[in-house]
């Protein structure tokens, strides 16, 4: 899941190793340049390294256009099936093991913030006692670990028996471009990992109203007011050479504040940090 594709994105893309014939969706927030101009040469790269799965492309009103003029005009280099779907806030993306929730972001023109929500999984599979209730291993331990009953000679074994409780599923908000709003409150309500604009310091707390953006102040409050648990600061203006100012300022208010390096990997759990 590909979220945003500004310039650049395709080089990044391939140094993380991402893999490129895995299934893939991208959402894209809305269709300001640097949010959309890295898409004609990802779609194209895609091809050329032998994509052939389908990729699924997620985005506002204007994104089938996007794609299908830059396409009439630079014809691309499409070996695989590209799926473009228009979506509206409150509309979600379903998929076997998450959804993907969809509200408006306030940025001046339309734009989406997303939620990725995994669904609860099968509690930890407790193996002690299974061998104590003499369930061989093998085919019952799958059964039972996929919450079906199992026979052992004369005896039922519940699913319950073995497992512990469901664990709930990761959640992670990423609302880029955007003024905080009660909008995206809700929508990260509870969120692992809020990823969320940063543009400004409060010093600049005019400009960002101005532009539809936030200030790493705003965005802590966000976090806060929605109970996330974890805040990256996100799209930060390109007139801070050092952005430490603004995870200061960020952490005042919300603690869990973090500023990501570029090409950095972040583990998110369900386990309070
Ligand atoms: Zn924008
Ligand atoms: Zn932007």
């Amino acid at each position: 899941m590909l979220f945003d594709c500004g310039e650049g994105t395709q080089r990044q893309f391939l140094q993380a190793r991402a893999g490129i014939n895995r299934k893939m969706r991208i959402f894209i927030s809305h269709l300001h340049g640097d949010h959309v101009f890295g898409l004609p040469g990802m779609l194209h790269s895609l091809s050329f390294m032998g994509r052939s799965r389908e990729l699924e492309i997620i985005g506002p009103k204007g994104i089938i256009e996007l794609v299908t003029s830059v396409n009439r005009v630079v014809k691309l280099y499409n070996r695989f099936p590209i799926h473009i779907r228009e979506v509206k806030p409150g509309q979600s993306i379903k998929d076997a093991e998450y959804n993907v929730r969809i509200a408006t972001a306030q940025h001046g023109i339309p734009c989406l913030a997303y939620a990725f929500e995994e669904k609860p999984r099968p509690g930890r599979f407790n193996a002690d006692k299974a061998k104590e209730l003499s369930i061989p291993e093998g085919p019952l331990w799958k059964r039972l670990q996929s919450g079906r009953l199992v026979r052992v000679g004369r005896r039922r074994v519940a699913p319950e028996e073995v497992l512990g409780p469901p664990r709930r599923g990761v959640k992670v908000t990423y609302a880029v471009d955007t003024r905080p709003c009660t909008s995206v409150i809700r929508l990260a309500k509870g969120s692992d990992l809020l990823i969320h604009d940063s543009c400004f310091a409060e010093s600049a707390a005019t400009k960002a109203r101005e532009y539809g953006h936030s200030t790493a102040r705003e965005a802590a409050n966000v976090a806060k007011r929605s109970g996330s648990r974890m805040l990256a600061l996100f799209h930060i203006s390109a007139m801070y050479e050092d952005a430490s100012p603004l995870l200061a300022e960020a952490k005042q208010v919300f603690r869990r504040s973090i500023l990501p390096r570029e090409m950095e990997n972040l583990s998110v759990s369900t386990q309070p940090a």
